[in-house]
């Protein structure tokens, strides 16, 4: 799904995404609940469609719950890279933006998802680029497009939302902002269970019962969902690995397996 400008609508459901409930709820607020019932938001006058800044450390479920967002509307969904764009031929990006936003605008409802945000719209003053003063110029052209902007929900993620061009996010533009932290010791077990479920749809009890002591290890101090992936990748791939040697009988994700993972695991983000 992560090919670049496809319109389709995503298959990531929220069964996939572990914690992050607050963020759900206002993604909800923002664009499922305006598209799945439209009369009600007209009618508190909040019919524009809202611009979101996603923004946090890496890994921490940006791009997963864009995904599960446009599921839930059955809203189309184009992902968008930002140094991709950025990097075409002069004049090139401009017209790629408009012909992103022409696009959304005939597979409305859509969700348009710049991923890498802050690179895509450095600030126009000081040292960015003349191709990215002309990148942003033509995507707040387009974000103000009143009439033609209905239907179209602009998402766009940031590692860095203070880079961003602070023309950007004003009102009617990328004006909500929602932070996606790196997950709690409560979060990191919720997250490393999605996970877990996702991947072993028979998973026993013992074995889903083992992954709540790994997520609270202190070695997970500071994990993202990613490097959770990670770590469960780890696990699984031992496991196996033991089971082809037939060092074991039993097809599961045991205690050592999970040490194993443990002991050769890094957090990816440091602070
Ligand atoms: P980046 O800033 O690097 O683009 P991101 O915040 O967009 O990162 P994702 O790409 O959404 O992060 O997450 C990477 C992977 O980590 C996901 O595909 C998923 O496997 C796992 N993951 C991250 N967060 C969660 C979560 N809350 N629940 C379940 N899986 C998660």
């Amino acid at each position: 799904l992560r090919k670049e400008g496809f319109t389709v609508i995503p298959s990531v459901n929220w069964d996939q995404v572990g914690a992050l409930n607050k963020v759900r709820e206002q993604l909800h607020m923002s664009i499922i609940g305006p598209i799945k019932s439209p009369e009600l938001y007209e009618s508190w006058g909040l019919s524009r469609p809202a611009g979101v800044i996603l923004w946090g450390p890496p890994g921490c479920g940006k791009t997963l719950v864009a995904q599960a967002v446009a599921n839930e509307a059955q809203a189309s969904f184009i992902l968008i890279n930002g140094p991709e764009l950025l990097n075409k031929y002069v004049g090139e990006s401009e017209r790629a933006v408009r012909e992103l936003f022409q696009r959304a605008r005939s597979s409305t409802p859509c969700i348009l998802f710049f991923d890498e945000m802050d690179s895509l719209v450095p600030r126009r003053e000081g040292t960015s680029s003349d191709a990215g003063v002309r990148v942003v110029n033509a995507l707040l052209t387009e974000l103000d497009g009143v009439q033609d902007r209905s239907g179209i929900y602009v998402i766009g993620t940031s590692n860095r939302p203070d880079m961003i061009d602070a023309a950007m996010l004003r009102p009617g533009r990328l004006s909500v902002r929602i932070f996606v932290d790196l997950p709690t010791e409560d979060e990191r077990v919720d997250i490393l269970r999605t996970i877990f479920r996702n991947l072993h749809p028979g998973a026993t009890d013992a074995e889903l019962a083992r992954l709540e002591p790994v997520a609270r290890d202190p070695r997970c101090h500071d994990f993202s969902g990613a490097d959770l992936g990670g770590l469960h990748i780890k696990a699984a791939e031992c496991g196996l690995r033991r089971w082809l040697k037939g060092e074991k009988t039993a097809r599961d994700v045991d205690d050592e397996d999970w040490e194993h993972a443990l002991a050769t695991t890094a957090k990816s983000v440091t602070n």
